[in-house]
């Protein structure tokens, strides 16, 4: 039995990608460029907390994943902005009667420190997405590859309210 009123949904993502070594690359993390480091490898900019971002709101909405949205595949995503990426699935959610109503991440990495760039990358995302985005940082510790520093990993949980394509804007 389903109880009245708006109905939420809530979604999980995670991903995770290695350092490409290639210095020419940027570094690109919730929309934000960070000097010193070299890039995540990937098919598009490697922004492993967009993606992360991106799957958690689409799993919430029931909606599928990056990958058969955006498939790697795709030569026209090449070095693509994964921000713009993101704005496009929270389009298709709200096609589809679901409202974003917060996501909140963390991402796993040794290096760079998140915090300088938190607000930042909060905005970014927070824009993108019509909602709060958090974004919390943690250290592996030392443990295993993401305490190697050899790539970095994001989770991230996402609530959207509304009713699907019968229900309307009720959030
Ligand atoms: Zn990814």
């Amino acid at each position: 039995m389903t109880a009245p009123g708006p109905m939420i949904r809530i979604g999980q993502g995670f991903d995770v990608h290695p350092f490409s070594g290639d210095t020419d690359r940027p570094l690109v993390l919730g929309g934000v460029s960070f000097d010193g480091l070299p890039g995540l490898a990937g098919h598009s900019d490697g922004d492993v907390i967009a993606h992360a971002v991106t799957d958690a709101l689409l799993g919430a909405a029931g909606l599928g994943d990056i990958g058969q949205r955006f498939p790697d595949t795709d030569p026209a995503l090449a070095g693509a902005d994964s921000v713009g990426l993101l704005r496009r699935a929270v389009a298709a959610l709200r096609d589809a009667g679901w409202y974003p109503q917060n996501v909140d991440c963390t991402v796993v990495l040794e290096e760079p420190r998140v915090a300088p760039q938190r607000a930042a990358m909060e905005a970014r995302l927070g824009d993108a997405v019509g909602a709060p985005v958090t974004v919390k940082g943690k250290r592996a510790e030392g443990l295993g590859a993401l305490g190697r520093a050899e790539g970095i990993a994001c989770f991230a949980v996402a609530l959207v309210a509304g009713g699907g394509p019968a229900g309307g804007e009720s959030a």
